[in-house]
């Protein structure tokens, strides 16, 4: 564990610099909240203030320079202006990390950016490590420390939680009294301009009171850095990535560039990571909560246990929207169950208990321990409603179950839907404190079941063996690549590359098509001309020398003067669409999905970080909504898709090893069953400045 690290959230001193007996100032709040006694902060509380001797009962020093050692912590609270230099101050009494609470600085505009540069240089030269600017504060319920302006220490628990906005700082606190959700360390990032989430990531895996991290992100600043930081965390991380992309809309040249926005190469990274992905900031707390009361979902299969009819055909509903099953169970399974229920019940699944309530303890124990003990379902979510809520049995009968499942070495997850009135509270804790999840109503039992379904990181690719790739001297105006280069470049990628020629003239056009052999597919080539098929530039099943001839000339009266690609023509297929792009955050990015016409109308595609190897390049097409296609509906040839991944990921292979190409758009590659071919590439060079910094 590095120094910061331990100073940070376990401080033997701790001074707040700009302290205050004023009430309403923060550094009367901060100074009041680390020397609150329910806190039980266990280090010493200095105050900085340029007169005071002691404030609020804690001593008092005109400087951190002046405050007894060692000083393991600075909370700022200063104004902007003065932070730097009191950072200086830190450096100089060797204090390690500094949390500055203080707004205005990269939030702020121009002269807020270039003061957090100062801040920063400053912190660097001495080293400082720095929490923040603008930021709500540090937590840690293991040594009662509450630098933030939380209105008080959440419950100790197993989650730490690393937030970027306060808000959800502020949450904690109120969540924890609400509904038992236990913290273990807190984290406000602010403007995150020095110590992020990776870093953090890095202690959690080491923190013995955490056990699951949850994480609120806003902007996220080095992608790749993050991605990794996730896939190799021990402990489960749950994410928010809450705001759309600022950056400017990339002109969609290409379908690379159009379907692998800032948003979905997110989604594509965090999924990728491994991470728990949650779409709202209470699913994100609570999700999180139960994946250290529960282990994750590690199936599709849910049994659903309810004494409401319509409550349990909602609950279905809403499971299978979100990718789960409520399977029918087996004959003999129902037979088991039905022993406990009266006639008119139902043991399919959901199994209906009906409204007999004074067996509901027995009816409740029987289905839970018979579902739990079965090898037909993954997960079991029983819906206690209104009387079953409220009888403290039914409560005992399913914690007693859930017990007894357990010291059988049965290892699912249970996840309680409560629709319950006031009066069943006591039950609802009892229910919490034996460690299982209850979330109120059917939608938030099926968002929180389904969020908790395994991830495993997928482990990425190493290129080995190739060497840089070198760039191509020309390109057009907008940093394309003649499509000469185009083609010879995936062919000596060893990529299946339609035979082709640029042809200037119709006596070269027809010398090529001979060589080539018919059927060929003339393409007029001009600057500028892009989606040549919208405009009549492709001609397929050209069968002889004249249609070669006439279509070429064709080419001339309508676009000018100007070349052509002759290709062969590729035997009908599928049309397949493979992509790359470096994205500024994440760095190289792989796509692949159904291609050609469609791409357009259904932008099916399936992305990941790469380089990736063939097996996650298979995971790829999973995602894809026409993986029916794919696989062969209506006559059409199934796609082999084991030699179309290990293509993918050779691509992206091959992209990780040209660090000058900034997109790639290969659309369509026709696959025939195992025989692919390129007939559509378009390359382009990253723009030079950035070529320096990959
Ligand atoms: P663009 O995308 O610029 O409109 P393409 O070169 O992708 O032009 O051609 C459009 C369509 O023409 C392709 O999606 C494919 O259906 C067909 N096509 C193009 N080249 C060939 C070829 N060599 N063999 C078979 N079909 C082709
Ligand atoms: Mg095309």
């Amino acid at each position: 564990m590095s120094k910061w690290q331990q100073a940070l959230f376990a401080p033997r001193r701790v001074a707040i610099v700009g302290a205050s007996a004023t009430p309403g100032k923060a550094g009367h709040l901060f100074l009041s909240n680390l020397l609150k006694p329910e806190a039980g902060f266990s280090g010493e509380v200095v105050a900085i203030h340029p007169t005071a001797t002691e404030l609020l009962g804690a001593p008092s020093f005109p400087s951190v320079l002046l405050a007894p050692q060692p000083l393991d912590l600075a909370v700022v609270v200063t104004p902007p202006a003065t932070v730097p230099n009191l950072i200086d101050q830190c450096a100089k009494a060797h204090v390690p990390v500094a949390v500055v609470i203080t707004g205005g600085f990269a939030e702020a505009g121009e002269d807020g950016e270039a003061l957090q540069r100062e801040l920063l240089d400053v912190a660097a030269a001495g080293g400082v490590r720095i929490v923040g600017p603008n930021c709500f504060g540090v937590a840690n319920t293991a040594t009662g420390l509450n630098a933030s302006l939380s209105l008080g220490l959440p419950t100790k628990g197993g989650v730490s939680l690393i937030t970027q906005s306060g808000a959800y700082g502020m949450a904690a606190y109120s969540r924890s009294l609400e509904t038992g959700i236990g913290f273990a360390k807190i984290v406000a990032l602010g403007n995150k301009s020095d110590i992020d989430e990776a870093d953090l990531l890095d202690y959690f895996a080491q923190d013995a009171e955490t056990h699951v991290v949850a994480m609120l992100l806003e902007a996220i600043g080095d992608g790749r850095k993050l991605f990794e930081a996730i896939a190799a965390s021990p402990k489960p991380v749950v994410v928010l990535k809450t705001g759309r992309s600022t950056g400017a809309q990339r002109a969609a040249a290409s379908h690379t560039a159009a379907l692998s926005g800032d948003t979905a190469v997110t989604l594509a990274a965090l999924r990728q990571s491994g991470a728990y992905i949650a779409e709202d900031g209470l699913t994100l707390l609570d999700v999180a909560a139960a994946l250290t009361r529960q282990p994750p979902l590690r199936g599709r299969r849910i049994g659903v246990i309810t004494n409401s009819g319509g409550t349990g055909v909602e609950l279905t509903d809403l499971l299978e929207a979100r990718g789960l099953i409520v399977p029918a169970l087996s004959p003999g399974l129902q037979a088991k169950i039905a022993t406990a229920l009266p006639a008119h019940g139902s043991a399919i699944n959901p199994i209906d208990v009906t409204t007999e309530w004074a067996r509901f303890a027995i009816m409740y124990e029987t289905a839970l321990l018979s579902l739990l003990h079965s090898e037909e379902v993954d997960a079991v979510a029983p819906v206690l409603l209104q009387r079953s809520a409220l009888m403290p049995e039914v409560t005992d009968a399913v914690i007693g179950a859930c017990k007894r499942a357990q010291s059988d070495g049965v290892n699912k997850p249970v996840h309680v839907c409560w629709v319950a009135p006031q009066g069943a509270e006591a039950n609802r804790e009892k229910l919490l404190k034996a460690g299982i999840p209850c979330h109120a109503w059917p939608a938030a039992t099926a968002t929180n079941l389904a969020a908790t379904s395994v991830r495993k990181p997928q482990l990425r690719h190493k290129v080995t063996g190739t060497h840089a790739i070198p760039a191509p001297l020309e390109v057009n105006a907008d940093g394309w690549l003649f499509s000469n280069d185009v083609f010879r470049l995936l062919q000596e990628a060893e990529l299946p590359v339609a035979p082709w020629a640029v042809v200037a003239t119709t006596d070269e056009a027809v010398k090529a098509a001979e060589k080539i052999d018919y059927p060929v597919v003339l393409k007029a080539e001009r600057p500028g001309l892009v989606h040549k098929s919208d405009v009549g530039a492709v001609r397929t099943n050209l069968l002889d020398r004249a249609a070669v001839v006439t279509t070429f000339r064709d080419f001339c009266d309508k676009f000018g003067p100007g070349s052509a690609l002759i290709q062969k023509q590729a035997a009908p297929g599928t049309e397949l669409v493979v992509g790359a792009r470096r994205d500024n955050s994440f760095g190289a990015v792989v796509m692949a999905g159904l291609g050609g016409v469609w791409i357009e109308a259904l932008g099916d595609v399936s992305l990941r970080l790469a380089p990736i190897d063939a097996s996650e390049a298979l995971s790829m097409f999973e995602e894809l909504k026409g993986l029916k296609v794919l696989k062969g509906s209506r006559g059409r040839k199934p796609v082999d898709l084991r030699d179309f991944a290990q293509l993918v990921a050779r691509l992206s292979c091959w992209f990780c090893a040209a660090p000058w190409l900034g997109e790639l758009d290969i659309n369509p590659i026709i696959a025939d069953g195992a025989a692919f071919t390129i007939v559509d590439a378009r390359l382009r060079l990253l723009p030079v400045q950035k070529q320096e910094s990959v």
